[in-house]
């Protein structure tokens, strides 16, 4: 957790038709920055995520374009999810005339269905012509099949990508390089890890922080990460069935060798076990549990031999 941070080149060529370069916004939430990475052999190139916005991630993409090839164009940029970190930066692509000389560079993302919302979108230029983007689909550049894989979890609009020239991943901010990762929903999150894991990757090229080279032990580092902490979930409030319980109380309990300061961020990630949990019918709770009801005694948990009376 307390682990330093690698210190990363801004702009580096990673495989033969892989560039990453950095969004240059550093952070707590985003490591070393958000990584973008450009893709293919040829003059044509395909670009996911865009940073955030940052003036001088412009200027070191074009830099890196031009090394890269010197007559290299990008055709497509290809947004994981919704986050502002992955898309700030495309206005300053779009409007760049040495990134995009024929004035045709296309924009995808998955698209969102009324009312889930992803945050952060409702600030993205609405000028800007967003391409539906499905499982499934492929993009293609010289050397490079690109293969949509959805998999939401982190937001629900998340999609990473298969590289099959490398069978390798772009995991965008389902599998980081540095630590874990934050999700909405740990069902769809945990789902989409396991389709990951089927793909058995070679390499994953993370949305933030160094590649991982075994990219199948890092994917199973993640889903026995999250298992172990609903295993002991389920066994504090199993071996408690008698008691009603406030998201707190699980916190104190299974962080109680963690300084107090982190109870409270910890707590996020406990109610998000406790709607899996709600929804693979082991515990249950009197009312829809908002992230603000962390005081409230209203977890319990639930099986046959408990019956609610
Ligand atoms: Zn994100």
């Amino acid at each position: 957790m307390t682990e330093a941070l690698l210190t990363l080149p801004s702009s580096v060529r990673l495989s033969e038709c892989v560039w990453r370069i950095l969004g240059l916004n550093p952070g707590k939430f985003t490591l070393q920055g958000t990584n973008t990475y450009l893709l293919g052999k040829g003059r044509k190139k395909l670009l996911i995520d865009s940073g955030e916005g940052v003036p001088e991630y412009v200027s070191l993409l074009k830099q890196t374009l031009q090394e890269s090839s010197p007559d290299a164009a990008i055709s497509d940029i290809i947004i994981s999810h919704g986050h502002r970190d992955h898309w700030g930066g495309i206005r300053d692509i779009l409007s760049s005339v040495d990134l995009n000389p024929d004035n045709d560079i296309r924009v995808h993302k998955f698209p969102l269905s009324t009312g889930s919302c992803s945050g952060h979108m409702e600030h993205f230029p609405s000028d800007i012509d967003l391409q539906p983007m499905h499982h499934g689909q492929i993009f293609t550049a010289d050397g490079v099949t690109l293969r949509v894989v959805y998999t939401p979890g982190h937001t629900k609009d998340h999609c990473t990508f298969w590289l099959e020239e490398e069978q390798s991943l772009f995991t965008a901010d389902c599998v980081l390089g540095h630590g874990s990762a934050v999700f909405e929903d740990l069902s769809s999150y945990m789902d989409g890890l396991q389709q990951l894991r089927q793909l058995q990757p070679k390499k994953l090229y993370p949305g933030h922080g160094p590649v991982i080279e075994n990219g199948v032990a890092k994917i199973d580092e993640y889903i026995q990460h999250r298992q172990y902490r609903e295993q002991q979930v389920i066994h504090l409030m199993k071996t408690n069935r008698d008691r009603n319980w406030t998201v707190m109380d699980i916190v104190e309990e299974l962080y109680k060798d963690y300084p107090p300061s982190l109870h409270l961020p910890a707590a996020g990630g406990i109610v998000l076990h406790l709607r899996k949990l709600q929804k693979d019918g082991l515990v249950r709770t009197a009312c829809d549990v908002q992230m603000e009801d962390m005081r409230t005694k209203v977890w319990e948990w639930h099986d046959e031999e408990t019956p609610k009376v």
